[in-house]
């Protein structure tokens, strides 16, 4: 498999080289050169005669076609294992019944208990695969208002090959969030709290990123969104909800709470691959880019506004770019000449002939707190499951945008209730406890440095921690 950039004017990568890569050096993301068909036996024609395969091995059937030849199907089956095994549900992504043929997808039974676990636990032991074999080491940096770093944590914790160090800005994270970082005791794990704000620390990265001698001598890495190996992890459960609630291989659609459009995206792949799929709903808070999009054709950037699921407060979606580079008919000419008026103008549009067949599948609506907060408490009094803010505004737009009643709608669930307990306190009066794995957690000492924002400061603290 060979991967092409969206933007038309970089050699094409294999798997390994891309995974490490970030961005094509033509500012696009790279895709696949095709799109692989599913085999047989998980397709639309699989049929309800055996049991249903595990995740696991799902998980290897998809993504074998992607990595291959740079990572045989028996070692992708042992980096599958492993990355799964820290999840608390044996089914990896249980799917639970909430009555009409309504079903959450539960994503968030991963250590940082976020959808995003799903991709970081595999990306972690892919980079460790593919540093050892390069004997190369990588010190990945990241700055967090409090969501991402942990996940980006748990997924490089005691690999070999990647230290990893994250900004956050002091007193400013959730308790819970910073603690889900800071009481990581691994080696290779840097916490740092720095004295300012998250734009501060998001300064401090873009710093030490232009600094090309400190770049190249730590080879300062990134695990962002744009990466291919995320959204490739992430058409798994796709495949497995759809056999899971149709094992006929008849439609399915999905609703996706929507930030950069990498979870969404791998929906779109997968039917794209031959899962049969109706409808892809996006929901959005109030930060509404896509469902503008989607209506007019117009995508504009805009401020950002802070909402009650915060990990979808974005002005532009990075991994949109994928999804256009697709509807221009694979033309990365076309797709660099709209990226090149976006960020021009601010605002650029997509014409009527690409827009059409769009709206044929993808539908999307947005929510404003008031909303989601009546959604977490209408879910609760109807099925008794409370869910997250991010989740509620999945299901709310899964509600709005469900055109046939026959169709089983499958609403992603991104993150667990307990994530975001103020939300859901007061929404439903209930206040939802840690899940047993985190119940100690704040009796766990913590780990982490308190620096002035400050570059100069930061660079002389990483080479005291991490070995040359
Ligand atoms: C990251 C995140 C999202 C958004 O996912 P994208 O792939 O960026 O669209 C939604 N919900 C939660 C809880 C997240 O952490």
């Amino acid at each position: 498999m060979r991967y092409v950039s969206t933007r038309g004017a970089a050699p094409p990568l294999g798997f390994s080289d891309v995974l490490l890569g970030g961005l094509a050096p033509d500012g696009g993301l790279y895709l696949p050169e095709t799109w692989p068909p599913l085999p047989g036996s998980l397709g639309a024609a699989a049929g309800a005669s055996t049991d249903p395969p595990t995740y696991q091995a799902v998980a290897t059937e998809v993504m074998a076609p992607f990595v291959t030849p740079d990572i045989g199907r028996e070692e992708l089956a042992q980096l599958v294992t492993a990355a799964y095994a820290t999840f608390d549900a044996p089914e990896v992504t249980p799917l639970t019944d909430l009555g009409e043929d309504l079903w959450l997808l539960e994503l968030f039974h991963g250590p940082t208990l976020a959808f995003k676990d799903v991709a970081l636990q595999l990306v972690g032991h892919l980079f460790e695969r593919e540093l050892s074999r390069r004997g190369d080491h990588i010190t990945i940096v990241g700055a967090t208002s409090g969501d991402t770093g942990s996940a980006a944590i748990e997924a490089c914790r005691d690999r070999e090959g990647i230290d990893i160090v994250i900004l956050h800005p002091l007193g400013r994270t959730s308790e819970v969030q910073r603690r889900q970082m800071t009481t990581v005791t691994s080696a290779n794990v840097h916490n740092v709290a720095i004295e300012g704000t998250f734009d501060d620390c998001q300064d401090l990265v873009k710093a030490l990123f232009a600094n090309d001698a400190f770049r190249t001598e730590r080879n300062l890495s990134a695990v962002n969104s744009i990466n291919w190996a995320r959204v490739m992890a992430q058409i798994v459960y796709y495949v497995v909800a759809a056999r899971r609630c149709r094992p006929d291989g008849s439609p399915v659609s999905f609703s996706v709470p929507t930030g950069n459009f990498g979870n969404v995206f791998a929906g779109w792949a997968a039917a794209r691959m031959g899962v049969p799929v109706s409808q892809l709903v996006i929901g959005s808070n109030r930060n509404d880019v896509l469902p503008r999009w989607l209506a007019t054709g117009r995508i504009r950037t805009g401020e950002v506004h802070a909402t009650l699921s915060p990990s979808m407060d974005i002005a532009i979606s990075s991994n949109h770019e994928r999804l256009l580079f697709e509807l221009s008919g694979r033309d990365g000419a076309r797709v660099a000449e709209l990226m090149a008026e976006l960020r021009g103008e601010g605002e650029v549009t997509v014409p009527d002939e690409v827009m059409g067949p769009v709206r044929e599948t993808w539908a999307a609506a947005s929510f404003d707190d008031d909303a989601t907060l009546a959604e977490i408490r209408r879910v609760y009094e109807s099925s008794g499951q409370l869910v997250d803010p991010h989740t509620a505004v999945g299901l709310a737009a899964a509600r709005a945008c469900r055109t046939d009643p026959d169709v089983p709608m499958v609403a992603l669930a991104t993150a667990h209730p307990a994530k975001f307990p103020d939300a859901v306190a007061e929404a439903t009066g209930l206040r939802p406890p840690l899940p047993e794995r985190l119940a100690d957690l704040f009796d766990r000492p913590e780990h982490y440095v308190v620096l002035p924002a400050d570059e100069t400061a930061l660079v002389a603290h990483i080479d005291d921690v991490v070995a040359r």
